[in-house]
């Protein structure tokens, strides 16, 4: 089972100190939220994790099953099972999505294992249908000329087929209706197993009435600074964080 410890994680980018000491732990089985205002950290935490070269690292660990992560190159992070739904996902124009997604899916197989072209087509039109995406969108360029919805469905496609054991999913509400939305979290909610830990960043409660997160916590200015369960999300949607800045004493 799955398992990711974050210690006293402080990173920066451009010279600018993001997160300043940042500790999480996530186990298999496990669905955390973190909720927070814009600009407080959310995005370069998931992007630290990936490995994303704008981000340096300065203090703190972050291991995954026991190891070192930190260590790891970008595609051995996502050998070992991470998976990033982007806030923002790219537009990789030449590159078609079925091409895009047989080749992820095979980059985290040992040689000679490949899937196959047949079952590969397979596996994604199911879950193109599950996800009610127009069979078309296989063929086109990766996200180029979706809306912003079809992007984030598409995301969600990758995480289907990719099968990851850690799963952060950045703001993957924003930009959903509310069908889109059902559609999206049915989705998630489909492969929660002991298996996998999902992260979900969002902005708005309103998601985590789909997905039901065992905890959730919230970040300001780089740090997790209250942990709670699902009411702590319903009292941000209902009051905002002005609280929570008031008991901790953070001045903005
Ligand atoms: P969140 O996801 O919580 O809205 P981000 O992680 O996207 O926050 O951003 C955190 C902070 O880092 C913000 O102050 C933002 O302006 C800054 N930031 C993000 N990307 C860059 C960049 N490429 N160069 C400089 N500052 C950046
Ligand atoms: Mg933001
Ligand atoms: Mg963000």
């Amino acid at each position: 089972s799955p398992r990711l410890t974050i210690e006293d994680l402080r990173a920066e980018i451009e010279g600018k100190e993001i997160l300043k000491g940042l500790s999480l732990d996530i186990k298999g089985g496990e669905v955390h939220a973190i909720m927070g205002p814009n600009g407080t950290g959310k995005s370069t935490l998931a992007s630290t994790l990936m490995g994303h070269p704008k981000y340096e690292v300065m203090g703190g660990s972050v291991t995954f099953n026991d190891e070192d992560l930190l260590e790891m190159a970008v595609d051995e992070r996502a050998r070992a099972g991470l998976f990033l739904a982007m806030q923002y996902p790219s537009e990789i124009t030449g590159v078609t999505n079925a091409d895009f997604l047989r080749s992820a899916i095979n980059a985290r197989r040992e040689e000679g294992n490949e899937i196959s072209l047949i079952r590969f087509i397979r596996q994604m039109e199911a879950k193109m249908k599950d996800l009610e995406m127009n069979p078309e969108f296989a063929h086109r360029y990766l996200n180029e000329g979706f809306s912003g919805g079809e992007k984030k469905r598409n995301e969600i496609l990758q995480m289907m087929l990719l099968e990851p054991s850690l799963v952060i999913l950045d703001e993957i509400d924003s930009g959903l209706d509310i069908d889109a939305l059902r559609i999206v979290a049915n989705g998630v909610n489909s492969l929660r197993s002991e298996d996998r830990a999902f992260l979900i960043i969002t902005h708005y409660q309103r998601l985590l009435n789909y997905i039901t997160p065992d905890f959730v916590h919230v970040m300001m200015q780089g740090r997790i600074v209250k942990s709670g369960g699902p009411e702590l999300a319903q009292r941000l949607e209902n009051e905002g964080y002005d609280w929570i800045k008031e008991e901790l004493g953070i001045v903005d």
